[in-house]
Parts: structure tokens; sequence; C-alpha cells
């Protein structure tokens, strides 16, 4: 089969795989109908993530068609549609039975290198290096989608495949990083970031309640994506994103701020190049600037969200305020098997329409130039599905 295949730092290729097959009784073989670059695809682009392999297949927003089903799926059937949880997770442990799915304990043959670097190990997640397990993605005309009588969920609806693909991650992810802010009536919500992630994460503050939102950026087109999905906006690029924000909340601060930016932040001024310097000597693996930001610019007693990915050690983080402001920090890669039901069901409601995010499509034939464009913001781009 046809497959989007790492090659290395800022290289990835259309090659001939071999073609999945089920490997454990509780697998199933998903035919891809629609597949997206995720800003996290961009960390392994670019190279920040470690244990990625040449040959690796890459992608973790995927659905598609069952076409074969292991003989403990009994939940699934050939011809189902599906989407796909982008971690996985066993279902019957520890973690899973705590709704806390991406941090399952028996999905990631590889823990011991998490184990070594963090402690403990998360969830295996798919075409996300082999730290987090060395699944093959969903880029690809055919994925092995492991406990697939846990995490895939059927879709029965006249819905088009675009409306629904998100649930696999971004739209969760937004949502549980507004949920994680503990959003009371009249709050004022700060988002950092208006990619994908950004705007579900404002959507998401709306539909739990926030007053306000405002979203941070320094690309026009996404800040204005931004607008359209009811937020105020700041551009970082054109003014102190501190002073704005106290001057736009009355000098409080805003009640929670989201870092959907993580490790790959940008900027022009002193602490970025700071972080620049010291990422490319190898002393600090992420840029966490919209996070120092985030902690800075809450106000006192309120929460920062981190869905925003980060990898390894970070300098300069402000713990003094956070301690100091009696701030709440959520963070972590999405429990997306919570949220998948409950939020298709605000899809076929008619509460949001996930197909706002697509900027491009494209063959997954062209994936190379997919990954460029996103990767460069070319063209406007916010996100790209590509179709097998
Ligand atoms: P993206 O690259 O499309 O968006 C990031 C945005 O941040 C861009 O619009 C960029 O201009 C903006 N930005 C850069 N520097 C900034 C700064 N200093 N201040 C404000 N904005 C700045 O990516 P995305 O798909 O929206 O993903 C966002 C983050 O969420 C990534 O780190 C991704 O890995 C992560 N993510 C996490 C999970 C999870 O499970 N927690 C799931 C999906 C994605
Ligand atoms: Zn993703």
């Amino acid at each position: 089969m046809r497959a989007v295949v790492w090659e290395g730092k800022n290289n990835v290729r259309v090659s001939q795989v071999p073609d999945p097959k089920i490997l454990n009784q509780r697998d199933a073989v998903v035919k891809v109908s629609l597949t997206a670059i995720c800003g996290s695809d961009l960390h392994l682009y670019n190279g920040y993530i470690p244990t990625m392999k040449s040959g690796d297949v890459l992608g973790h927003e995927f659905m598609g068609q069952v076409v074969e089903v292991g003989r403990e799926v009994k939940n699934l059937v050939k011809g189902d549609w599906v989407v796909v949880p982008f971690t996985i997770a066993c279902g019957r442990c520890f973690f899973c039975e705590r709704d806390l799915w991406s941090l399952c304990d028996n999905t990631n043959p590889n823990a011991w290198i998490a184990d070594t670097a963090y402690g403990y190990s998360g969830s295996g997640l798919f075409g996300y290096s082999h730290m987090y397990g060395g699944y093959p993605g969903g880029q690809a005309e055919y994925v092995r989608v492991p406990f697939a009588d846990v995490g895939p969920i059927k879709i029965y609806e006249d819905l088009r495949d675009d409306q629904v693909l998100f649930l696999s991650d971004i739209f969760p992810t937004g949502y549980m990083a507004a949920e994680n802010c503990n959003i009371q009536p009249g709050d004022t919500v700060a988002v950092w970031g208006c990619g994908p992630v950004g705007l579900f994460a404002m959507k998401s503050a709306l539909l739990l309640g926030a007053e306000r939102v405002i979203a941070i950026d320094r690309l026009p087109e996404r800040l204005l994506k931004a607008r359209e999905c009811c937020a105020e906006t700041i551009n970082c690029a054109e003014v102190n994103v501190r002073e704005a924000l106290k001057e736009m909340t009355g000098g409080r601060g805003a009640d929670a701020c989201i870092d959907a930016v993580g490790m790959e932040s940008h900027g022009s001024n002193v602490i970025h190049m700071y972080d620049r310097a010291k990422q490319a000597l190898m002393m600090e693996s992420d840029r966490p600037q919209p996070l120092r930001e985030a902690v800075l610019a809450c106000r006192k007693g309120g929460t920062v969200s981190i869905p925003g990915v980060y990898g390894g050690l970070i300098d300069k983080f402000p713990i003094g305020a956070a301690f100091a402001k009696g701030l709440t920090l959520k963070m972590g890669q999405t429990h997306v098997h919570k949220y998948m039901r409950p939020l298709l069901e605000k899809i076929r409601r008619g509460d949001i329409d996930p197909s706002f995010v697509v900027s491009h499509r494209f063959s997954l034939d062209d994936a190379p130039r997919a990954y460029r464009m996103f990767q460069d913001k070319e063209d406007e781009c916010t996100k790209v599905v590509m179709k097998p």
C-alpha cells in the first residue's frame, strides 16, 4: 500500500510499504477515507521528537472503513465507518478505568524509553515515534488499529468525513483544554495559538460558558479565523501581549490561559533568540515563550491549561509567579476516548461543524507538498486533509 513515511528532518515521502495485517485478536484493519496533518506532526517533521526512524509511517488523525476484524472485536463489523482516536488504550487498566485514556498502561511496547525519560510512560500513539510505541500511522491507505474493541467510534449518521474526522484528535484536544480551565460564567479565557487546536479551544470555551475569549497569534489570517470563532484578538508580533491582556481585562488578567502553541513557538525578541540558541546547542528541548507569558498574564487563582506539546526540558519557567498567584496548571495528551461520543453528539445537534478549520485538501500522493505548506503556513494554510 501507499503511505506517508518520515525520512528525516523536513523530509517525508510517499512510499510503498507492506499492507497491515491483524496481529492480535483485538485488532481491526481500517481502509482510510480521510486523514489530516496535525501541528504535532510538525514536531516530527522538524526533527524535535526523538526515536523516529527512517521509513516510519506518519499520521494520527484518520478515519475510514473497517475491512477486517480480529475475533475479539465484537463491536465492529466489516463495512463500518469509524473515526479512530490517536491515543491507543486497552480499556481495562487502572488508568483507562479512571478515564485517563492517554495514560493507558498497556499499549506502549517501548514503555522503557518513556519510563527512562519521564518516570512512567503514557499510552501508545499512532505514527508518533518509537518512544510512543512505534505504531504505523494513518497517513496511509490502510492502518492496523490495535484495541479496536475500545477505541474507534462508529459513524451512522449522514455526516461528511471532514465533519467527524477531527474527533480523532484536535476537537477533543481543544475541548479538554477548555474543560481543564474550570470555566465559570463571566470568565475570560485567553488562548495562545490560533492553529486548529487553539481554534477548537476557543469554540469549546464558548460552548462551556466563557463570556469572552481573547486569541493571540502572529499570523493575521489565523487571527481572522479566531475572530470568526467570536474571539477578540491580539497580534503578538505587534503589541506586548501581557500589557494588552491586562488592559482588556480591566487590570485583573484572564481567568484562564490556554497554551495551544507548544514547543515550537515563534517570536523575534531576546527571549526567543535565547531559546533558539539553547535549543540549537541541545541545552533546552522546547521553546516555551507562550507558556511563560500565560503564567505571567493569568489572574491570581486562575488556571493555565496546556494542550500544546512539550517534549523535554525548558528554561526560565516562572515557577515563582505560578506559586505566588496560586495558579492551577493542567496539561497532557488528550483523553480522546472520553470525549469522542459526547462531541459527536454536539456535531450531530449542529452545535459545531468542525470542518470550519480545513483550508486545504490534497491527495495523499501530494503529502510532501502538503507538509511543506502547513509548516510554512503558505497560502494561509490552517489545516490540511488528505485523501488516499
Ligand atoms: P499549528 O502549528 O497549526 O498552530 C500553532 C500556532 O501557534 C500557529 O498559528 C502559530 O503562528 C502560533 N504561534 C507561534 N508562536 C506563537 C507565540 N509566541 N504566541 C502566540 N502564538 C504563537 O498547530 P496546532 O495543530 O494548532 O497544534 C498546536 C499545538 O497543540 C501543537 O504543539 C500540537 O503538537 C499540540 N497538540 C496537542 C495535542 C494533545 O493531545 N495535547 C493534540 C494535538 C495537538
Ligand atoms: Zn494531532
